[in-house]
């Protein structure tokens, strides 16, 4: 049941698949939307929007990591983001510094590709229109910026730690990111108490994420050999001994809650 999820279409290859509890959260957006004046038409219209923004946003990902000759099983959309799972071989730091600042990427270029529609639907007076690319802009902008954000399970977090894994290697880059994140997490969700109850989720789930990023590299380092099944975020190997293939699976970010 809850690893229920249904095929809507297949983009180079990869099918995209939608999670049972993203059509649970509909009723919930659409009267989130009901603020912006958007009648349920278009309110169904704009959550499409949503999703595909989510959904090229990990293409964005796939994109890059299937030009790296890593294998992309699905793409999966769920209530809170979506998630590319790769079929990883140890990426180096650069490929995983390349596969997850993609992501962004395509977010910041649907954003500056939707302003302008937003203000030209605008000045024909297309207002259903206009307020639904105007949505989407905010939506792009606050994904890019998230994802951003230099912490496990964010992009950021992955492009963070490619970047400072050449300096001080793998597990200490991973140690900093996941400190960064967990420092991030308290401030979010203290602000949360007095904002929003929804900040405090996201920094309690931020907060978790970051410490299982670290264990489980740490696992990696204290035991090389070790198969083991991690519960969450998988990450790839450090090349350090190139002959080492080891296959696992990475998720880029946003993180699925389960598995
Ligand atoms: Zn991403």
């Amino acid at each position: 049941m809850f690893h229920a999820s249904y095929r809507v279409g297949r983009v180079f290859g990869i099918p995209i698949k939608v999670h049972f509890t993203l059509l649970l959260v509909i009723p919930y957006l659409l009267a989130q939307l009901g603020r912006a004046d958007l009648g349920v038409f278009w309110g169904l219209l704009t959550i499409v929007g949503l999703f595909t923004s989510v959904a090229l946003h990990e293409l964005g990902h796939s994109f890059v990591a299937l030009h790296k000759g890593i294998r992309v099983r699905q793409i999966l959309l769920l209530p809170i983001g979506g998630v590319a799972q790769l079929e990883a071989v140890s990426p180096r730091p650069k490929d995983e510094l390349q596969i997850a600042i993609a992501g962004p990427i395509v977010s910041v270029l649907l954003f500056f590709t939707l302003v302008p529609i937003a203000s030209i639907f605008w000045r024909l007076h297309l207002v259903p229109l206009a307020t639904m690319a105007y949505i989407l802009c905010i939506v792009n902008f606050f994904m890019a910026a998230f994802n951003l954000i230099p912490s496990f399970p964010m992009d950021g977090g992955r492009i963070f730690r490619a970047w400072l894994t050449p300096r001080v290697g793998k597990l200490r880059a991973t140690y900093i990111a996941s400190r960064i994140g967990k420092t991030l997490a308290v401030i979010f969700g203290i602000l949360g108490l007095f904002y929003s109850f929804l900040w405090v989720l996201i920094a309690l789930f931020v907060y978790f994420a970051a410490g299982a990023e670290y264990r489980m590299v740490q696992m990696e380092e204290l035991s090389r050999r070790a198969r083991y099944t991690p519960w969450f975020y998988s990450s790839a190997r450090s090349p350090s001994d190139p002959r080492e293939v080891d296959e696992e699976d990475v998720y880029v970010s946003p993180p699925p809650f389960e598995r």
